[in-house]
């Protein structure tokens, strides 16, 4: 836990240099992890393990990083453990010779599997002891059940897990039964990994005296910002390892075929904080449409990749949009990455469709002669161009190569539709105009001046406006479902109301926001009832926070997201979302919240966050609109 300065790394006490690294050595460094709350002391602990481990072991860095990040594959890869709990708990209990119901009642009383693991493996004796678990057959193995498909692959997954199970001792079943899981939650973000891993590359490179608080954090800060660009440990990791962290920039670049975590943008409430804010500087506004994000990859070999917001790979969405694509792109063009929506259009009205219809598509394996819903993709900004990144070139000179370099073709490929001006009157004529092209309202950016393109960053460069900033807080809210109560009358059979979370993702809790009950049709209501009715969980997570007056008839594993609307929001004494944040000891709440539509393309921890809800209070308590409304209300 200490300062890493004054810290040798030494592996001698648990195992001999070159050797590989046991898993125990993570697992306590988990348990040390776990008791501690503070950033920096969890960056330490971090450190000292990845020093250990370059010291003394470096072939084993990337399965270490991997497996303190919780992953095991970068996400445009799509591999992933994709364990239920049903099938840990099966697995568990015949590992342990115990029966399912023993488990299944333990889970309940202990409320997480890992303790359950830990409580069954240390009551049981063995006649043969299996070689001491290390990190490498515990991320292989996570491997292989990661890949496991086709026949059988249920019972070959299971003896994975069990193989891992049986060797594992001391506080390793704890955090192997989380790791399978996918849920470590002992509040190590990947931030803080990215930190450490950087403080920890410093240490390692030869140096007479101890590096300065000054390098630390830069170092850290190099390894997070190359991490938001390749976010690729097998490239980032034997980069460090080969040339050390002052030279990562170099060594590890954008490419295509990797994607980035998109920009984002901050709500602003309406026309005159969008001018207050941008004061002095040229800002330029565009319609936002209402579709899907797409980052698309143009390889230098004519290959084609399109990828989500998360990351995801949605090539298999799309294969018209890929097939097009050299159509719009100038000759002098051979390999590029845009920043798109993707949107549902109907070329003989020649009109755009709203997201519902787009979402009506399949999600893979789409054929092309089976598209009965035709897309058109709405160009807004270009990443890469000809073998050169363009995220440092500011607004203006990216949206000029984007114009260079492509021909619009109406209905499949298009600008987004821009206004340049900073006359009020004009912007809300715009966005009048956006709106009357069943757009949401507008993105407005910074164009010339600190425009450069922020992967993964939520920033304050971009500002999104929408239509119906006047009447609500000036934007919806992406949310969770983690319980419900049941329907009667006309709902009976369905839920009736379910309860919705935001997510803290410093503490990695998910945090009740409010009750909702609105909003859905009766086919929209069966299908995420029986969604969910599979989610359905005995008892809540731990990691679930809400008032205990609240008690729905189930609880749900966090699974979906949920986009909600309110009429604006109110410190609440029965809810917890960003509890501490506006109140020392309320949380906030919506009020009158109806449901807008399922996001498919969002995870439960990319739902709202805790700070954005209070960052979202504290802006309705600015609005002067909002002020003007609540007075009259009075
Ligand atoms: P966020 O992506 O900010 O978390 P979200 O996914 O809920 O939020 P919105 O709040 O509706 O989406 O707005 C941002 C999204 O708007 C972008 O992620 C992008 O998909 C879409 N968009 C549409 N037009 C544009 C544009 N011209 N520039 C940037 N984004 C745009």
């Amino acid at each position: 836990k200490e300062k890493p300065a004054s810290f040798k790394p030494n592996s001698a006490a648990w195992w001999e240099d070159g050797d590989k690294v046991p898993f125990l050595f993570l697992a306590r460094a988990f348990d040390l992890i776990k008791g501690e709350s503070g950033r920096i002391v969890i960056t330490n602990i971090t450190c000292n393990v990845l020093r250990t481990v370059m010291a003394t072991t470096p072939d084993d860095l990337l399965e270490v990083v991997y497996l303190l990040a919780n992953k095991i594959a970068p996400a445009h890869q799509g591999l992933e453990l994709g364990l239920g709990d049903a099938s840990l708990i099966k697995a568990l209990a015949e590992s342990c010779g115990a029966s399912e119901a023993v488990v299944k009642t333990s889970y309940r009383d202990l409320g997480d599997l890992g303790d359950v693991a830990k409580v069954l493996r240390s009551k049981q004796s063995m006649m043969f002891q299996p070689p001491p678990l290390t990190i490498a057959k515990v991320f292989n193995t996570f491997q292989l059940i990661a890949q496991a498909s086709g026949k059988d692959s249920q019972e070959r997954k299971k003896n994975y897990i069990m193989s891992l199970i049986v060797a594992a001792k001391d506080c390793e079943p704890v955090y192997l039964m989380r790791l399978l899981q996918a849920k470590l939650r002992i509040s190590l973000a990947e931030k803080t990994l990215l930190t450490a891993l950087g403080q920890a590359a410093v240490y390692s490179e030869e140096q007479s005296k101890p590096p300065s608080d000054i390098q630390l954090e830069e170092a850290g800060k190099i390894v997070k910002e190359v991490y938001s660009v390749v976010p690729v440990y097998d490239k980032i990791v034997p980069a460090l390892l080969h040339d050390g962290v002052w030279n990562l920039s170099k060594t590890c670049n954008f490419t295509p075929g990797v994607p980035i975590g998109p920009m984002l943008a901050k709500p602003a409430t309406g026309v005159s904080e969008i001018i207050d804010k941008f004061q002095d500087m040229v800002f330029t506004c565009e319609y936002k449409y209402d579709g899907e994000r797409a980052q698309i990859h143009f390889m230098e070999d004519g290959s084609v990749e399109i990828y989500s917001r998360n990351a995801e790979r949605n090539t298999g969405k799309f294969p018209d949009v890929v097939a097009a694509l050299s159509r719009f792109k100038k000759p002098s063009v051979n390999s590029f990455i845009l920043d798109c929506e993707i949107v549902a259009y109907d070329r003989e009205k020649q009109k755009i469709l709203p997201f519902q219809i787009l979402s009506t598509r399949a999600r893979k394996n789409v054929k092309e002669s089976d598209i009965k819903v035709d897309v058109c993709v709405f160009a807004f900004d270009i990443l890469y161009l000809n073998g050169k990144p363009l995220l440092q070139e500011q607004l203006n000179v990216r949206r000029k190569h984007l114009y260079d370099s492509f021909e619009e073709d109406s209905g499949y490929f298009q600008f987004a539709t821009i206004l340049t001006s900073n006359d009020l009157e004009e912007i809300q004529k715009f966005l009048d105009a956006a709106i009357n092209a069943s757009c949401e309202g507008l993105i407005i950016k910074t164009l010339e001046k600190e425009a450069t393109y922020e992967p993964s960053k939520r920033s304050n460069n971009w500002l999104k406006l929408k239509k119906d900033y006047m009447d609500s807080f000036g934007d919806s809210l992406d949310l969770v479902p983690i319980g419900a109560f049941n329907g009667h009358g006309k709902r009976k059979g369905v839920y009736g109301a379910f309860l919705l979370a935001c997510y803290d993702s410093n503490n990695e809790e998910f945090q009740s926001i409010c009750k909702i009950g609105t909003g859905f049709s009766d086919a929209v209501l069966e299908e995420r009832s029986s969604s969910l009715r599979t989610k359905v969980i005995s008892d809540p997570k731990p990691y679930f926070r809400y008032g205990n007056t609240l008690k729905p008839d189930c609880w749900f594993e966090p699974s979906e997201v949920w986009e909600v609307k309110a009429a604006d929001l109110t410190i609440s004494p029965v809810h917890r979302a960003a509890v501490g944040e506006v109140d020392s000891n309320k949380g906030i709440s919506l009020r009158f919240p109806r449901l807008v539509r399922l996001r498919e393309d969002k995870a439960p921890e990319d739902a709202t966050s805790s700070v954005q809800v209070a960052e979202m209070y504290r802006a309705q308590a600015n609005n002067p609109h909002k002020k003007k409304q609540d007075d009259l209300e009075d």
